[in-house]
């Protein structure tokens, strides 16, 4: 099974950010439970930091979702400064998968968030401890800030709301919901999303007909399984049929 973790920021005697009435590590805890039940009614594992106002520190936070080998480390903050809007980051190298994964939750996330009027600062790459230190792809999503106007839609229950089905809904289409699918040519199989773009360390071939499942899909690739809910091979998605073609 897809297993998730969310990584709500700060906790007991680090409460983060604070303006407005807003406290950073309250809001983001209420939010990452909203997200774990919700991920967790869509069928996916999921792992927390913290369920209650606890202090973890960051080291702590990325070795127990490594030790956990959840499949996507999402953390959950709101910013204070001064600006004004929503903004993602992704460690400053990564692989273009990762790359992927951002473009997809921004997305999610941002068609939700701008209803509520908040703006779009972008997609952005930091050197922080969590990115840099979890094995697996990590993203940290910073909600607005506190002490600007935006937050008067950080406080609204409808936002937080949204916010949440944004990244439920960026993390099923990041880990697919299709089943069957049938290969309509040999399908080159590769460990990696970037090997099937590159062509390099082809390690075998998916014969035509074989039936499998739709494990994630990312930019012109696909990883397909034949036991649902673990990792397989990256094949080109030219040479698959979903079925729906
Ligand atoms: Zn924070």
């Amino acid at each position: 099974m897809t297993k998730i973790w969310i990584d709500a920021g700060h906790g007991g005697k680090d409460s983060g950010a604070t303006g407005n009435g807003l406290v950073e590590k309250n809001w983001v805890l209420a939010v990452a439970k909203q997200v774990q039940r919700e991920l967790k009614n869509a069928g996916f594992e999921v792992g927390m930091t913290r369920t209650n106002d606890t202090f973890y520190e960051l080291s702590d936070r990325a070795t127990n979702a490594n030790n956990y080998k959840a499949d996507l480390f999402i953390s959950i903050h709101f910013n204070a400064g001064g600006g004004m809007g929503y903004e993602d980051y992704i460690f400053t190298s990564t692989p273009a998968k990762t790359i992927e994964i951002q473009k997809i939750i921004h997305k999610n996330v941002t068609a939700k968030a701008s209803k509520h009027g908040m703006r779009d600062r972008g997609m952005k790459k930091a050197n922080f401890a969590v990115l840099r230190e979890t094995v697996m792809d990590a993203i940290l999503l910073e909600a607005g800030f506190c002490d600007s106007s935006d937050a008067a839609i950080l406080k609204t229950q409808s936002y937080q709301q949204d916010f949440c089905l944004g990244i439920v809904e960026a993390v099923k289409e990041i880990f697919g919901a299709k089943d069957a699918l049938v290969t309509k040519y040999q399908a080159g199989k590769y460990s990696t999303s970037d090997d099937a773009i590159s062509g390099k360390n082809l390690k075998g071939y998916l014969p035509a007909g074989t039936k499998v499942f739709v494990y994630k899909e990312l930019a012109q690739t696909i990883n397909l399984t034949t036991t649902k809910g673990v990792p397989g091979s990256w094949v080109l998605k030219t040479e698959v049929n979903t079925g729906k073609r």
